[in-house]
């Protein structure tokens, strides 16, 4: 159930309501919006009568939202959500881009790399420190030195950080070095993780799961959301179908879906929704034109012998023409990057 409050509710009327809404055993969660306070209000019995909330003193209009997600809809927060770390925002109308390698490999390659993604104009550094590999035979990841030396170089260069966050137990070291969480596709229904990843307030990037529906995946948001971690992000990276010329299937509409019906910034990942890289640049410029809010890119100076997802990481070079044609999409919808 959706409470919205009059624009001139006072704190007190606001305080009344919450506590007939615990009274009557709702979970509450408050969006505060520049215009008017929401309240979301899990929970609802369904026989409730939503009239006892609605002749309360402050309250405009009450309704119930149907659908799985409440805190992750628009219903409860119309306003678009912005993210904001450091002086990143990812949400707005500026485009931000994350790029780095798939897979964090030495300290010269990080630095070549975070140099490449500042001077591109792009503010966020990826890079895998802990790697979910299909075989177990494939690198893992260089672990905690890994994120150090992400760390350093991100710092070097002014950058932000993205790392994934495979298992709990990682969650308090790799929250020492980043500043944002990737979930891993792999681990979009990995509920234990989800649930403690909700305590932290480090913003969490949850990637779509291989065969996930979109709602599926907004109810994986939903999980981080509802345990009050504000902080979500969620990131389209292709899905699998039947199709082998494409390593996955890139889901543009997607982008459009969860515009519609969530208040979460979405991400594009192009380069895992293709895995090759001369499909990589033409799906990163539809991403922008069909409004996604960031996007995330691998690239590589020597992709031949990168440890992990060499194919699809795009040459430095490429990725800063890229970047300027992108600049030209994003403007001509009126957005910038
Ligand atoms: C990655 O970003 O390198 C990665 C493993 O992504 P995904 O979880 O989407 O496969
Ligand atoms: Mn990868």
């Amino acid at each position: 159930m959706v409470v919205i409050l009059e624009n001139n509710a006072t704190d007190e009327q606001i305080k009344n309501v919450k506590q007939h809404l615990e009274d009557f055993g709702f979970q509450i969660h408050e969006s505060s919006g520049v215009q008017r306070t929401i309240l979301g209000a899990i929970g609802v019995k369904p026989g409730f009568d939503t009239r006892k909330v609605r002749i309360l003193e402050g309250v405009a209009d009450v309704y119930r939202v149907t659908s799985p997600f409440k805190l992750a809809s628009r219903n409860f927060k119309e306003e678009k959500t912005i993210i904001k770390i450091k002086d990143v925002e990812i949400g707005g109308d500026k485009i931000a881009v994350m790029a780095g390698p798939c897979s964090i490999e030495s300290e010269e390659q990080i630095f070549k790399l975070a140099e490449v993604v500042a001077k591109s104009g792009s503010k966020i550094l990826r890079g895998g420190a802990f790697k979910p590999r299909s075989s177990p035979y494939s690198f893992q990841g260089m672990g905690e030195e890994g994120l150090k030396l992400m760390r350093k170089a991100a710092d070097e260069f002014g950058l932000l950080v993205i790392t994934e966050v495979m298992q709990i137990d990682q969650i308090d070291l790799i929250g020492k070095y980043t500043d944002i969480f990737q979930l891993g596709a792999r681990n979009m229904q990995n509920f234990s993780l989800l649930k403690e990843l909700s305590k932290s307030r480090i913003p969490v990037m949850v990637k779509r799961g291989l065969s996930a529906t979109i709602e599926e995946w907004l109810m994986s948001g939903e999980y981080i959301l509802s345990g009050g971690n504000k902080n979500v992000i969620l990131c389209e990276r292709g899905i699998r179908t039947f199709e082998p010329y494409t390593r996955n299937t890139f889901d543009l509409s997607a982008i459009p879906v969860v515009q519609k019906r969530s208040h979460l910034p979405i991400v594009a990942d192009p380069s895992h929704a293709t895995g090759y890289r001369d499909q990589v640049p033409p799906m990163a410029r539809a991403a922008v034109a069909a409004g996604a809010d960031a996007l995330m890119m691998e690239i590589h100076h020597d992709p031949e012998n990168a440890m992990s997802d060499g194919p699809q990481a795009l040459l430095p070079d490429t990725f800063i023409t890229l970047m300027g044609e992108l600049r030209a999409i994003a403007a001509a919808i009126g957005k910038t990057i």
